[in-house]
């Protein structure tokens, strides 16, 4: 049984672009040089998404990667024509914590232009790949701000061997004034921080706990959760990379083939909108 918030709060929801071998878990596996020649699978899927999102009634933040978006403008349109709002994953994946401040600068505004050359409307939104703006590197969000940047949603609060500030507030807060940091969606438990927010836990996890867990923020929180999601994640088709150690290959390939029968669900048991209306309280 679900509660009435289910009626009233207004969920972010929020897609970050990018194909199967582009993910961080896989760099050890696919050289850079090989994007090129390695078969896409973006399109088909984002277009999948956008269906699903159409039948569930439902709107959305993408965050896009400026490779993406120059490879498939007509793609990055129809996200826009949709309905959806567009935001920056950055250009080529490169996670905020392994890049110079320099690099790093350089890597979000070209995204940024790339991203408002294609749809022709302004970008306000950034998600680092991989989580990757904590502690080590709180200068990048002066570097956001600087290229013209909103909002962020870089930061996860739990604890994970790859990212995760466990200690960092569960709901959007000023990292500087001007820009919001909209960290992903934790529940509260025992005294810890459970990922509640979607990627390999939504997958992993039984879909009664992510949902308990997105109506206990709404209810017991009285706070809008931010969920996020890949389009290769909705791919059981997608090519298998080979040579991958086991735990690499547990994470991206679990479950795949439940995803988008789950997302239905997500879809009808709770209300999802952009970031930029449910957090910067615009066009809602
Ligand atoms: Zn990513």
């Amino acid at each position: 049984m679900l509660s009435p918030t289910r009626h009233t709060i207004r969920n972010a929801l929020t897609i970050d672009v990018e194909d199967y071998f582009q993910v961080s878990a896989m760099v050890p596996y696919i050289a850079r040089q090989d994007w090129d020649h390695t078969p896409c699978r973006v399109e088909r899927n984002v277009d999948c998404i956008l269906q699903l999102l159409d039948d569930g009634g439902a709107h959305a933040t993408f965050f896009t990667l400026g490779w993406v978006a120059e490879r498939y403008p007509q793609l990055v349109r129809r996200i826009v024509e949709s309905g959806h709002e567009v935001a920056s994953h950055g250009y080529g994946h490169d996670r905020a914590s392994a890049l110079s401040r320099k690099h790093f600068s350089a890597d979000v505004s070209l995204a940024k232009a790339v991203l408002e050359d294609v749809t022709g409307a302004a970008v306000r939104g950034y998600r680092a790949p991989s989580f990757s703006i904590g502690r080590a590197n709180d200068w990048a969000f002066d570097c956001l701000l600087e290229a013209g940047y909103r909002y962020s949603s870089s930061v996860y609060p739990i604890h994970h061997d790859h990212y995760g500030v466990p200690d960092a507030p569960r709901f959007p807060y000023p990292v500087r004034d001007g820009l919001l940091e909209v960290p992903i969606t934790t529940a509260r438990l025992l005294n810890r921080n459970l990922p509640a927010g979607g990627g390999g836990y939504f997958r992993l996890m039984p879909y009664r706990v992510s949902r308990w867990f997105i109506q206990r923020v709404n209810d017991v929180d009285g706070q809008p959760a931010i969920f996020y999601f890949h389009p290769w994640e909705l791919d059981p088709g997608q090519p298998r990379v080979p040579g991958i150690d086991a735990r690499t290959r547990f994470r991206h390939y679990v479950n795949l083939h439940r995803t988008e029968a789950r997302l239905k669900r997500l879809l009808s048991d709770f209300r999802w909108d952009r970031v930029d209306r449910v957090y910067l309280g615009e066009g809602a």
